[in-house]
């Protein structure tokens, strides 16, 4: 990137930066800065007394925050460098739980009606100054440590932002997108994404793909450089971002938009054929979904099921657990509207890279070192039921009506599973002794999506009624690549040999018990995978909604002998190149056809 104090520059020319497009199109619009590297701050009102209540309150669960991970921080100094270090930090809590900086930000809060964090920035700002201004040098030299943890509160804050004031269809840039991010924002309000991390399978990145929104990724500083005045265009297909593009660059890219118009509406009409092979087996395709307003444009695309509700996203909004009835109206919602096709429901697959603070925070959660590796989706809901319980209650009540099946993530032992339906079981005791109605026979299944489940496929297979296996964290397990690191991204590929062996394991698996094999990560949409995954014997395709046509032409193609030989012929191969190479042929001659 060019360095920030070439800002002024950009009005004159076009400029053109390179990063990954994670979710194709393309998009003109205004930036708008959700939150940087920086930590910049934005005022704004407070519209009423509510308001301000609310906003007291997240200053308090921000401070609480703070709290713990200052004391996280201080345990983890100690034990690195010493008790020297850590005194210098444990100062840090005496300006955290300073009464005047605490009192003046609320002050504010109340009697300016503006948000916390500019109220914050403010006081601490001042102090700050007062002590700049001192003669005594190790005064001014706490300047520096109230600045540190100004910082931190406001990352904080700026964390947990409820919604954003985001008043104009933009382009929203930041260094990192969180799920909560985007559940606080207006889907109409989102042009496009630049952020300056993140990959492929970020869950922004999964989302934006849903919804049809552009993304690119990997732009570093890309924050701190685009000015509000600037103009983007973002081309998710190539991962190019122009600021301030010149008339005949726009005219360049609607051309290219035109014709990629023209490609989808090609493979319109396959929407509505029948999902079956050549040879006329028929294969289950479905969608994945996070939001009630994805099913539409689902169902348009020839869905014929919700193979993956990503649950959680109810909660990135929320500061409290809703409750029972409130996640069964919540889940009404989408299951009505994809009636009578089936729904599966994925319980919570919080923490990880998907941790709504606030919400774990009062539930014992503390700074993990390695997330994807820690407390996350079953793990928490065996040990917090009131995590499990309200939402198992909720989605059997929804089972009276609905087709709907319930999905546990995360699984790694056969011991999980017969918690979990244990805790199903005793949810469905007490619903018969309420007298509430719910399907006695609703499926209980489990996704695959890490080595250990893949390798205990034949003993989990025993006790649920459907697999779904979860590419996504599956090959980031099995490689050790984490799927939102962009620096290790050429090592994310699900056509390692390892991942189809265990790919191949679990389906085979789910063949001898006579279960249903689904799956619902990322490969599933992935093309070049379709006539494999047809091969080892996949019972259901469930994919991002705009992939929907794509896949179904190539099944409508593919003859199931054929492919059980090719997948045959991969699982004997060991180059990744080789098989890349050799899927690539086979797929693009079924396109064309
Ligand atoms: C997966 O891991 O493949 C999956 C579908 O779950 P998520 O992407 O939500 O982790
Ligand atoms: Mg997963």
């Amino acid at each position: 990137m060019p360095a920030k104090s070439d800002k002024s520059k950009l009005k004159a020319d076009e400029v053109v930066v390179k990063g990954l497009g994670v979710s194709s199109g393309i998009i003109v619009g205004k930036p708008y800065v959700l939150h940087s590297s920086n930590l910049k701050v934005i005022e704004y009102r407070l519209e009423d007394d509510h308001a301000v209540e609310d906003e007291i309150e997240r200053f308090h669960q921000a401070l609480q925050i703070t709290r713990e991970q200052l004391y996280h921080v201080i345990q983890e100094a100690k034990a690195k460098y010493g008790k020297e270090y850590s005194t210098i930090l444990e100062s840090h809590f005496l300006i955290l739980e300073d009464e005047e900086m605490i009192r003046g930000t609320l002050k504010m809060v109340k009697n300016n009606h503006v948000n916390a964090e500019s109220a914050l920035a403010a006081v601490m700002d001042k102090f700050r100054n007062n002590f700049l201004k001192s003669n005594n040098e190790y005064l001014r030299e706490r300047a520096t440590d109230i600045d540190d943890v100004k910082r931190r509160i406001l990352a904080n804050l700026l964390g947990q932002h409820k919604t954003f004031t985001v008043d104009e269809p933009s382009v929203i840039i930041a260094d990192t997108i969180k799920p909560s991010d985007i559940a606080g924002i207006e889907r109409s309000k989102i042009l496009g994404f630049v952020c300056e991390s993140g990959s492929t399978l970020s869950h922004f990145a999964i989302v934006a793909r849903s919804l049809n929104i552009p993304a690119v990724v990997g732009i570093a500083n890309f924050t701190g450089f685009v000015a509000d005045h600037d103009t983007l265009l973002v081309d998710g297909h190539t991962g190019e971002v122009i600021i301030n593009p010149a008339p005949g660059t726009i005219e360049r890219y609607s051309k290219k938009t035109r014709e990629i118009q023209r490609q989808a509406a090609e493979l319109e009409p396959v929407a509505q054929l029948p999902c079956t092979t050549k040879d006329g087996r028929e294969i289950q395709l479905s969608a994945n979904v996070e939001l009630a307003e994805e099913v539409a444009n689902a169902l348009k695309l020839g869905a014929k099921g919700i193979g993956l509700y990503r649950t959680e996203y109810m909660l990135f909004s929320e500061r409290e657990l809703p409750d029972e009835e409130t996640q069964y109206q919540e889940y009404l919602k989408i299951a009505r509207k994809i009636s009578p096709h089936k729904l599966t429901m994925r319980t919570f697959d919080v923490g990880g890279d998907k941790i709504p603070l606030e919400i774990l925070t009062t539930r014992g959660y503390v700074h993990e070192d390695n997330p994807m590796l820690g407390w996350r989706a079953i793990r928490i809901a065996l040990e917090c039921p009131e995590f499990f319980v309200p939402q198992i209650r909720a989605m059997l009540r929804l089972s009276a009506e609905f087709q709907v099946e319930i999905m546990i993530p995360m699984v790694i032992s056969v011991s999980e599973v017969v918690q979990a339906k244990a805790l199903i079981d005793k949810c469905k005791n007490e619903l018969r002794k309420e007298k509430i109605p719910f399907n006695e026979k609703i499926k209980v299944g489990i996704m695959i999506e890490t080595p250990g489940a893949a390798l205990s496929a034949d003993v989990l297979a025993e006790e649920v009624d459907f697999f779904s296996i979860g590419t996504n964290d599956l090959v980031q397990y099995t490689l050790a690549a984490d799927r939102g690191n962009p620096k290790v991204a050429q090592l994310y590929n699900c056509f390692h040999p390892a991942v189809l062996q265990l790919i191949h394991k679990t389906i085979s698996a789910a063949q001898k018990n006579h279960i249903h094999a689904a799956m619902c990560g990322e490969m599933a949409g992935n093309p070049y995978a379709t006539i494999f995954l047809l091969g080892l014997g996949l019972n259901e395709f469930s994919v991002l909604p705009p992939v929907l046509p794509k896949i179904k032409k190539l099944i409508r193609e593919t003859d199931i002998k054929e492919a059980e030989a090719l997948a045959k012929r991969i699982l004997n191969m060991t180059d990744i190149k080789e098989i890349e190479k050799l899927v690539t042929e086979v797929t693009k001659k079924k396109l064309a056809s």
